[in-house]
C-alpha cells in the first residue's frame, strides 16, 4: 500500500507517469481541432488537464509538461525546429506558476471547497500564470518571425480571453468531483481538511439531464454569438437551484455543445466560421458568463453549509441543554442525597452514646462518601472525554483489561467471579488510551456490580478486527436487562435496576467515549441470562 502524506509526496509509479503524459498528449492533440492561428487556439485543453494533474501530483510533472509542449511544437506548425525548446518554455512556464501561486504560496485547497479558495484558484491559479505565459509565448512568435509585432497586444488579449475560460471550466468539475475518487484509487491521504466529494441528489441529477438536452436543442436552434446569455441564464438558474458543482458541471457541458460539438462533429471551429473580433465577442461573453455563474454557484454552496452548520450548532446546542436540565436534576438527587446520609448519621453519631453502634454509623457514612467520590469521579471522566482533543498510541488490550479487572479487586463479591480473557484476538490496538479506558472501566464495573451475587459468575472478554473495525465484547453472566429498557440504558442518569447503586452516568459517558473515537457500544441481553455490550472503534 502507497501511504503519504499527499499529493506532494507521494511515489509516482510508472503507471501514473504514462497515463499523465498521454492524458497531455490527447489533450493537446484534441486541441488542435480548435487552431485559431499558429500557436494559439480556441480552446486549449492542455492548461486544464495539466493544472489538474500538477495540482494533484506535484511539480515533479513539470518533466512531461516540457516534453508534452515540446511535442507539440511539431502539431502546432512552429516552422524552426531550434525554437521548439524554446516555445515549450511559457506553456511549462504556466504550470510552475499556477502551482506556486496557488498550491504554494496562498495555500489553496485544489477541490475548491469554498469561495475564498474559489477566487485564489481563478486569480492565482489561473489568471495570473495565463497572462505571464501569453506575453512570453506572444513576444517569442514574434521573435521568430511567426506574428507581427504590431498585433501583439490584440492577439494577447484575444487568446487570454479564449484560454482562461475553457481552463476554468473544464479543469473545475474535475477538480471538484474526481479529486476525492483519484486519492483513494491511489490511496494517499487526503492532502487538507474537509476534502470533500460533492453528491449529486436524485432530482438535481434528473434537472441536469434535462438542462443538458435543452442546452443541445439550443446549440441546434439558436446562434451563440447573439444569444450567449441564454445559456448564462441557464447556468444562473443551476447556480441558485443547485450551487457550485453542479454549476461547474453546466458550464462544461455548455462548452462542450458550443465549441467541442461542432469541431468534432461537423469539423467546424470557432476559426472557421467568426472573424476576430466576433471570436472576441464571444470569449467576453462566455468568460462572463463561466465567472458569474460559477461564482454564484459558489456562493449559494457556501449559504447552505454555513446554514447547515448553524442548524447543526443548534441541535448540538439543545442536547447540551436537556443534558444540563437532567444534570441538575441529577446533581440534586445524587450529590444531595448521600451528603444528608452522612450530616443525619453524623448527627446520630453524636446523640447515640453506644460504642457498639459507632462502627455501623461509620461504615455508612464511608459508604455514602464512596458514592459521592464515584459520583464526581463519573462527571470528570465526562467531562475530560468530552472536552480533550483525540490521541492515538499503541495499546496492550490484555494488558489494559488486566490492571482494570485489579483496580475492582476490593469490591464485595469480586472473589466469585471468573474472569475469562482467552478470546482476546486482537491484543495490539491504537487509539486514545483515556476514553478506552474510560469505556472498559464502566463497561467492567457494571459487569461486575450485576453479576457478583449470581451463581457462578463470569465475565468473558473477546476481541477481533473487521474491517477495519476493533470490536470488543464483554460478555457477563449477570442478571440482564429486560428487553423494554435495553433502548435507554445508554441515556443520562437512566437507570434500569434500583437494587444496586449506581448512578445511570456510566453507560452514557462509555458511548460518549466510543463516539469520540469514531466508533459505539451496543448491547443484547436477556433477563436473569447475563449482558453482552460490543463496543466498535475504529483502527
Ligand atoms: P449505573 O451507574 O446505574 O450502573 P449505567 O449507565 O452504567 O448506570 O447503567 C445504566 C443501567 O443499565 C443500569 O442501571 C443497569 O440497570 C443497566 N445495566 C448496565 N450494565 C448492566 C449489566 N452488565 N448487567 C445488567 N444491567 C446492566
Amino acid at each position: 500500500m502507497n501511504r503519504n502524506t499527499g499529493a506532494l509526496h507521494g511515489k509516482t509509479s510508472k503507471w501514473i507517469w504514462l497515463s499523465a503524459f498521454v492524458l497531455l498528449q490527447i489533450s493537446s492533440l484534441l486541441s488542435i481541432f480548435f487552431l485559431y492561428t499558429k500557436g494559439t487556439a480556441d480552446v486549449y485543453l492542455t492548461f486544464s488537464i495539466g493544472i489538474v494533474l500538477i495540482y494533484w501530483l506535484g511539480p515533479r510533472m513539470l518533466f512531461l509538461m516540457y516534453l508534452n509542449a515540446l511535442v507539440n511544437c511539431y502539431f502546432w506548425g512552429h516552422e524552426s525546429i531550434l525554437s521548439w525548446p524554446v516555445f515549450a518554455i511559457p506553456e511549462t512556464l504556466f504550470f510552475l506558476i499556477s502551482w506556486l501561486l496557488f498550491v504554494k504560496v496562498s495555500k489553496g485547497k485544489f477541490w475548491v471547497p469554498d469561495l475564498n479558495h474559489l477566487v485564489k484558484f481563478l486569480v492565482m491559479g489561473i489568471a495570473i500564470p495565463l497572462s505571464v505565459y501569453m506575453i512570453l509565448l506572444k513576444y517569442l512568435l514574434a521573435y521568430f518571425g511567426e506574428l507581427d509585432l504590431t498585433e501583439i497586444w490584440s492577439s494577447i488579449f484575444a487568446s487570454w480571453l479564449g484560454d482562461f475560460m475553457p481552463t476554468i471550466i473544464v479543469s473545475l468539475p474535475m477538480l471538484i468531483y474526481l479529486s476525492k475518487p483519484f486519492f483513494k484509487l491511489l490511496r494517499w491521504t487526503p492532502p487538507g481538511e474537509g476534502f470533500i466529494n460533492p453528491k449529486i441528489g436524485k432530482r438535481p441529477a434528473a434537472e441536469l439531464i434535462i438542462t443538458f438536452l435543452f442546452i443541445l436543442l439550443l446549440t441546434i436552434s439558436i446562434d451563440f454569438v447573439k444569444y450567449w446569455y441564454v445559456y448564462a441564464l441557464i447556468s444562473l438558474v443551476i447556480a441558485v437551484r443547485h450551487g457550485f458543482g453542479p454549476t461547474a458541471l453546466v458550464n462544461l457541458f455548455i462548452l462542450l455543445a458550443v465549441y467541442f460539438f461542432p469541431a468534432i462533429v461537423f469539423r467546424q471551429t470557432a476559426n472557421l466560421y467568426f472573424s476576430q473580433s466576433e471570436l472576441v465577442e464571444i470569449y467576453m461573453g462566455t468568460n462572463l458568463l463561466a465567472l458569474f455563474s460559477i461564482v454564484c454557484g459558489r456562493v449559494i454552496s457556501d449559504y447552505r453549509l454555513a446554514q447547515q452548520s448553524i442548524r447543526e450548532q443548534m441541535e448540538k446546542v439543545e442536547k447540551i441543554n436537556t443534558e444540563l436540565d437532567r444534570f441538575v436534576y441529577s446533581v440534586s438527587h445524587d450529590l444531595v442525597a448521600p451528603l444528608k446520609s452522612i450530616k443525619g448519621l453524623t448527627n446520630l453519631l453524636k446523640k447515640d452514646q453506644n460504642e457498639l453502634n459507632s462502627a455501623d454509623y461509620i461504615l455508612r457514612i464511608e459508604d455514602s462518601a464512596d458514592k459521592l467520590d464515584e459520583f464526581i469521579h463519573e462527571i470528570l471522566d465526562y467531562s475530560r472525554s468530552s472536552r480533550l482533543e483525540l490521541t492515538s498510541k499503541e495499546i496492550d488490550l490484555e494488558k489494559l483489561i488486566n490492571l482494570n479487572i485489579d483496580n475492582h479487586k476490593f469490591i464485595q463479591g469480586f472473589e466469585h467471579i471468573t474472569f475469562d480473557l482467552s478470546q482476546l484476538e486482537q491484543k495490539q490496538i491504537r487509539t486514545d488510551e483515556m476514553r478506552l479506558k474510560i469505556i472498559v472501566n464502566n463497561l467492567l464495573s457494571n459487569a461486575i456490580k450485576f453479576c457478583k451475587d449470581q451463581e457462578n459468575a463470569e465475565i468473558k472478554f473477546s476481541s477481533s478486527l473487521h474491517n477495519g473495525m476493533l470490536q470488543l465484547i464483554i460478555e457477563d453472566t449477570g442478571i440482564g436487562i429486560p428487553e423494554e429498557y435495553q433502548e435507554r440504558i445508554f441515556e443520562m442518569f437512566y437507570r434500569a435496576s434500583h437494587d444496586q447503586p449506581g448512578s445511570g452516568l456510566g453507560l452514557f459517558i462509555a458511548q460518549e467515549a466510543a463516539r469520540k473515537l469514531g466508533g459505539s457500544i451496543s448491547v443484547s441481553s436477556r433477563e436473569g441470562v447475563g449482558s453482552r455490550f460490543q463496543v466498535e472503534i475504529p483502527q
